[in-house]
Order: C-alpha cells, then sequence, then structure tokens
C-alpha cells in the first residue's frame, strides 16, 4: 500500500497543464478511486472546481482537496440540475478563468451526455480537453467476474439504456432486432424498466432461463451482485431490494462469473465451477 501517487513523467515527458479557462471533461471510471486514469488524477489535481455528478463518489473528491466542490447531479432524492443549465454553468465558469474540471461517472461519452456538453463549450469557444474513463459496462462488469466478451461466447457487445431523456424505454430502440443480433447484452440505466425489457427480450425468443447479472453499486464498498435469469430478474430483483445504480448483463459470458468472481476468491470462497461453459479443461495455449 502507498498513500501517496507521484506521477512519473508524462506523455511527451509532461503532464498537461490544466489551463486558467479550460474546461476538462473527464470520467471518474465506475466507482473505486483506483480506477481513475491518470489524466484524470492529473485533473484533479489541478483544478479550480471541480462540477461532479451523482455517481461519483465522494472518495475521489479527495483528490481536488484544493478545489471548489460542485454538485451537479439529477438523482433521486437531492435537487436536480438541467442539462443546459449544467452546460451553462460551466461556460460561465470557464469565462471567469477558472481551471475548469466536469467529472462524470464511467466514461463521459458513454451515455454520460459528455457529447453534448462539450459540444456546448465548444459552441462558446471554451477549449475543452476530453478524458475518457472506465465505463460501468466493462469495468463494472469485470469486478463481478464477468468478462464482457469470452473467446467461447461472444465476439460483440450490444450496450443500450434502458430509459431515455423523458425516462421511458427508448422508443428508438428496436428490441426485437436487439433480441435477435445481440449476443451478449449489456444494460445501462435498466432498473426503471425491468420488466419491460426483460419481457421484450423474451417476447422476441430469448430464453427464459439465459443467464442475466445484475451489478449493483459496481466497484464500490457497496457492490452487490445478482446471479439471475431472463425469466426470473424482475422477481429476484425485487425479492434482493436492489437498486439503481446497476448494470444489466444478459448473456452466457454471466456464467463466468463461476469461475472468475476474483473478489469472492480474495474472500476465501472456492470457485463454483472451474469450468461453467463447459469447454473442458485445462485450456492450454491455444
Ligand atoms: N457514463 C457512465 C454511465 C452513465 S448512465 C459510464 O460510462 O459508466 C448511468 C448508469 O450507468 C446507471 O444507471 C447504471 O446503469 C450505470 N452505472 C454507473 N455507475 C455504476 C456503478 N458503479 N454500478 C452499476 N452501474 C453503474
Amino acid at each position: 500500500m502507498t498513500d501517496s501517487l507521484a506521477l512519473p513523467a508524462g506523455p511527451m515527458g509532461q503532464w498537461p497543464t490544466l489551463e486558467p479557462g479550460w474546461v476538462w471533461l473527464c470520467g471518474a471510471g465506475p466507482g473505486d478511486p483506483g480506477l481513475l486514469t491518470l489524466h484524470a488524477v492529473n485533473a484533479l489535481r489541478q483544478a479550480d472546481v471541480v462540477i461532479y455528478d451523482a455517481l461519483v463518489q465522494e472518495a475521489i473528491l479527495d483528490w481536488a482537496p484544493q478545489a471548489e466542490h460542485v454538485y451537479a447531479g439529477k438523482r433521486g432524492g437531492k435537487p436536480s440540475a438541467k442539462q443546459r443549465d449544467i452546460s451553462l454553468r460551466l461556460v460561465d465558469l470557464a469565462r471567469e478563468g477558472k481551471r475548469v474540471l466536469r467529472l462524470k461517472g464511467g466514461d463521459p461519452f458513454v451515455f454520460g451526455r459528455g457529447g453534448e456538453e462539450a459540444q456546448t463549450l465548444i459552441q462558446h469557444g471554451v477549449n475543452v480537453r476530453i478524458i475518457p474513463g472506465i465505463s460501468a459496462g466493462i469495468g463494472g462488469l469485470a469486478y463481478a467476474g464477468i468478462p464482457v466478451t469470452h473467446r467461447d461466447v461472444n465476439q460483440s457487445v450490444t450496450f443500450v439504456t434502458g430509459h431515455d431523456q423523458s425516462g421511458a424505454t427508448p422508443q428508438s430502440l428496436n428490441w426485437k432486432a436487439i433480441a435477435e443480433g445481440a449476443q451478449v447484452l449489456v444494460i445501462y440505466m435498466g432498473m426503471k424498466h425491468v420488466a419491460q425489457i426483460s419481457g421484450a427480450l423474451m417476447d422476441a425468443g430469448r430464453p427464459a432461463d439465459e443467464p442475466v447479472a445484475v451489478v449493483c453499486n459496481a466497484t464500490t464498498d457497496r457492490q452487490q451482485v445478482l446471479e439471475t435469469t431472463l425469466g426470473r430478474m424482475v422477481t429476484d430483483i425485487d425479492a434482493a431490494g436492489l437498486e439503481p445504480p446497476a448494470i444489466l448483463c444478459v448473456g452466457r459470458s454471466v456464467l463466468m462469473r463461476q469461475v472468475l468472481d476474483w473478489q469472492g476468491l480474495a474472500a476465501g470462497e472456492a470457485p463454483r465451477n472451474l469450468d461453467p461453459l463447459g469447454r473442458g479443461r485445462p485450456a492450454e495455449a491455444s
């Protein structure tokens, strides 16, 4: 364990400087501060003001003790900020000559409205830098021991959002086509409409016994993982009292958790099944 993180020389010998009047739009990863990128840490150290979303863990703000921390989340309970207001606030702060860090959960360009904010900033003549982050649908599943691709299971992944701006299941999504075409499906913001989503997938032919994982608060100390199936997921989520934020993963890669639940293994549990896909083992180099 180390209690400090001195950055060695960065790309081209120097880490970029967050100049006054600039906005850096940065992903904070799914929760665990260890999943911040080095560019994110470099940004946190320089910012005058950090505007952060609901899904950004408080512990991450500790990396910017010198900065003012401004909450701009939209999650239940706390007052919501309108997207346009947030974008214009960023413009104002930049024009005041602040070094502005806009911090978003996961990756800013994955269901994070990062594109909209960056566009508004650029339309107002503000300089931006984009810092990608680890998205919950990849890193969060990895913390649950689920590889988002696995050679024996899938050669593609489909990322979808379970609700749109109005909170409804997106009309623009063709669930039948998704059900028919997606090998493994990773669903963000799916908890509100889990009954419609699972129903639509089964109506379109996905089997009721298809494995599903629900990963709540992934990578945080409140992480919860439920293994269920398409047919049982509504009842099981309810029975377990699971709440958002959660990633839903539909597909056989979920079975790999039976061998890859590395957090369970680290806590002393035995692997449940060394070969959950029944491919024979050991799989020697091939
Ligand atoms: N830009 C983010 C996604 C924002 S949309 C990213 O790349 O991860 C918000 C949704 O992301 C949540 O409803 C949930 O589905 C998912 N999410 C974000 N953080 C999560 C976490 N720690 N655990 C589980 N799901 C998470």
